[in-house]
């Protein structure tokens, strides 16, 4: 993959050119913020062409982003997003680093004749981008936007919308500040975005005080009856069925944070969220030192993500599924005492 900087100069006065910027299905907070600072700031910079596609839907959480109006999801308009990848002489793809992670979008993103751009921070990068930044380092993909940005025109151009969004991204991937890839430079980025204008306390507001009764009494209930504490492993496990989904009317994104709970209990080194989703069974782990989330979600349930924080999937039935990860946990525990 080229460096960023040769993409720069190629692309700085290409304000005609038609641009997608795409991110991973079921995106949160870094992956839409990411792209819609993006797409702010580009429409900003004067470029004409420029469409945001999800390969899928998000929480209602998210609306408030800027843009957020103009995003195509590309499950509800496929015909007329495939022609926008089709026609694209840039996509940018934000917040993953493998075309599976943008569903049916990944064949057709392959396919498009356009340059590809990926600005990411996972692990093990596919080679399907010619320019881009992979920094696992890096606490957030927004992270990677401003120092984008940064490189291109410089910070002034970043106005109070496309701020807000990039401070959402950082703020959501570093665990509100807490994960250990938050340094002096996040803590820098963050301090120039809200003096561009973004306000941490409504973008706070607006992110985690805006639960349904039903998605608050939902966590109440998961940590009430379904929480179970595996001793050996320092774990803490939920595992969540379809009828509970739907008698709690859980909608996307309801979910995001649930398992992080577990890791708030003294003693507790890794927490595990396994929730049957009807077609497929998905799994979040979240670990405190040593244990390689991403590892384990790899080797045994065709997942990924970040070393603390990764996760899974798998078809089979959820009761299996729940034995299977209590079960592989075996081979891990030295990560766990
Ligand atoms: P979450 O548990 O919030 O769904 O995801 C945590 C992290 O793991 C994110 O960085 C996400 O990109 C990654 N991740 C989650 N599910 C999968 C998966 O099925 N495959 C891969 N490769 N990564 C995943
Ligand atoms: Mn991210």
């Amino acid at each position: 993959m080229n460096r960023i900087e040769d993409f720069i100069r190629l692309f700085k006065t290409e304000t005609e050119k038609k641009i997608v910027i795409t991110t991973h299905h079921k995106p949160d907070a870094d992956a839409l913020g990411s792209s819609l600072g993006l797409y702010n700031y580009l429409k900003t910079r004067g470029y004409i062409h420029v469409q945001v596609i999800t390969p899928t839907d998000y929480g209602t959480f998210l609306n408030w982003m800027h843009g957020n109006e103009k995003v195509i999801i590309y499950d509800d308009e496929v015909e007329r997003s495939n022609i926008y990848i089709a026609e694209a002489d840039y996509i940018f793809c934000l917040d993953f680093n493998n075309l599976s992670r943008i569903n049916q979008m990944g064949d057709h993103v392959s396919r498009s004749e356009a340059i590809k751009i990926m600005i990411d921070h996972h692990q093990q990068p596919d080679d399907f981008a010619l320019y881009g930044i992979s920094r696992t380092s890096a606490s957030s993909t927004a992270e990677l936007i401003y120092d984008f940005i940064a490189a291109d025109e410089g910070d002034l151009l970043i106005n109070k919308e496309v701020a807000e969004c990039l401070y959402a991204g950082i703020l959501t991937d570093t665990g509100n500040f807490r994960h250990d890839t938050t340094n002096a430079h996040t803590h820098r980025i963050v301090a120039r975005l809200i003096e561009c204008g973004a306000n941490s306390t409504n973008i706070q507001s607006a992110l985690y005080d805006n639960f349904s009764l039903e998605r608050m009494q939902f966590i109440g209930y998961c940590l009430a009856h379904k929480l179970e504490i595996l001793e050996e492993y320092k774990t803490a496990l939920i595992t969540v069925n379809a009828e509970e989904l739907k008698k709690y009317n859980i909608k996307t994104g309801d979910t995001e944070g649930l398992v992080n709970y577990g890791l708030s209990i003294k003693g507790i080194k890794l927490a595990i969220l396994v929730i049957d989703r009807t077609v497929k069974v998905k799994m979040s782990f979240r670990g405190q030192g040593t244990f390689p989330c991403n590892l384990f979600s790899k080797e045994y349930f065709n997942g990924g993500g970040h070393f603390n924080a990764a996760g899974g999937e798998s078809e089979k039935p959820l009761d299996e599924v729940v034995n299977e990860v209590k079960h592989n946990l075996i081979n891990y525990k030295k990560y766990l005492i």
